[in-house]
């Protein structure tokens, strides 16, 4: 069964395309089980690559319309030691306030100069750009495809304008936006139609629409080059286990024999949106792609909102403090391609029905179609 079935009431996970459950993907980690083992034993420099390894890279890239590319056994890993690896003490790090804390953890450990700027504002980037940007020696910029939290996209042609008439290099993280934004699902590049070619590291992972886990990064051939024989989580950390890299491969190769996945998603997704919209319910400055969180006044309405779901049948996990401040507590919504009108009712219904219990006001709801088997007519 895979993390968001047809009809399902699970809300929880970034399966986007919809895969979790397919059996190509699960034939493919076990054929690489079968073909190469479990895993490799050793540093791909020293004995662990396997023939897969480059072609998945090779064909990365390719999907991702960069030079070439590097996979890494963590995503978390990957950011923490490229941001450590690409800076030292001369230089700068702007990130956006609401960076992935991977990104602020390399941040935390990196000897460059480091400051964040206002969420998605880049007005203030460009202010302190203007006002540190010539104290360094290198700028690295560092922003999100889509965050995780909101549900929201950085102007990327504008960022791609500043980092260039500031001579910053761009780090983007597409961890939750490959695979999911753009018509074929290309990215944020493809979402504001912009060569991936610009920006100098497009990093990310393969945990979320590409279904299993490790980093990547997307470069030139000759930063992918030196990275391959200097980057620390690279060199001195094993190869990824080939039944994930074929996992990956497999979800790659289906993604782009299947573009409608990505249509349906964002069709299921505007739905979730408006749904929310029509009843009264705040889903922030999300665009309504994949993630759509829904707004409580605190922690605990948040955490209450969520309990009540539970026992209707829903499951909506909810973001509290650490990772949220206390009065932008939410339920977060990931929206997958298996997803249909009819659950995205029926959990619309709910929510309408356990934020109206913790008090907030929403438009009314006929509380018979509450019950998790009632079945509403769809729009
Ligand atoms: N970057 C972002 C933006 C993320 O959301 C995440 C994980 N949620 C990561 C990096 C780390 O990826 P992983 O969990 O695959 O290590």
């Amino acid at each position: 069964m895979c993390a968001a079935g047809q009809n399902s009431g699970s809300f929880a996970h970034y399966d986007y395309l919809g895969l979790a459950g397919d059996a190509r993907v699960r034939a493919a980690a076990i054929k690489a089980v079968e073909d190469f083992g479990p895993g490799v034993s050793a540093s791909r420099l020293v004995g662990g690559e396997r023939t897969l390894h480059r072609a998945f890279e090779a064909e990365l890239a390719e999907f991702v319309g960069h030079e070439a590319a590097l996979c890494t056994v963590s995503g978390y890993g990957l950011n923490v030691s490229l941001i450590g690896h690409l800076l030292s003490s001369t230089d700068l790090i702007i990130y956006d306030e609401h960076s992935h804390n991977s990104v602020l953890t390399g941040v935390g450990l990196t000897r460059a100069t480091s400051m964040a700027f206002r969420h998605n504002d880049l007005d203030h980037l460009e202010y302190l750009l203007g006002r540190y940007g010539t104290q360094h020696k290198r700028i690295l910029v560092v922003a999100e495809g889509i965050y995780s939290m909101d549900g929201d996209l950085p102007d990327l042609p504008r960022l791609i304008d500043i980092k260039e008439r500031y001579g910053a290099w761009l780090m983007l993280d597409e961890a939750h936006s490959i695979g999911m934004l753009g018509r074929t699902g290309r990215g944020i590049s493809q979402h504001f139609g912009i060569d991936p070619k610009n920006i100098e590291f497009i990093v990310g992972t393969l945990s979320k629409s590409f279904l299993s886990c490790g980093g990547f990064v997307c470069a030139s051939e000759a930063v992918i080059y030196w990275l391959r024989h200097t980057l620390p989580c690279y060199v001195y950390s094993v190869g990824t286990p080939p039944p994930v890299i074929a996992a990956s491969r497999e979800v790659l190769s289906i993604l782009q024999a299947e573009p409608e996945r990505v249509k349906k998603l964002h069709e299921m997704s505007r739905y979730a949106l408006m749904s929310a919209n029509s009843r009264g319910l705040s889903t922030g400055r999300a665009a309504g792609i994949g993630i759509i969180p829904i707004l409580f006044p605190s922690t605990q309405a948040a955490l209450h909102a969520f309990t009540i779901l539970l026992e209707m049948g829903f499951y909506v996990p909810p973001i509290v403090t650490r990772a949220v401040s206390n009065d932008h507590a939410r339920l977060r919504m990931f929206i997958c391609a298996n997803h249909d009108k009819d659950a995205i009712d029926r959990v619309f219904d709910a929510l309408c029905v356990a934020a109206q219990k913790v008090g907030m006001r929403t438009a009314s709801v006929d509380n018979v179609s509450m019950l998790p088997s009632a079945r509403r007519t769809t729009l």
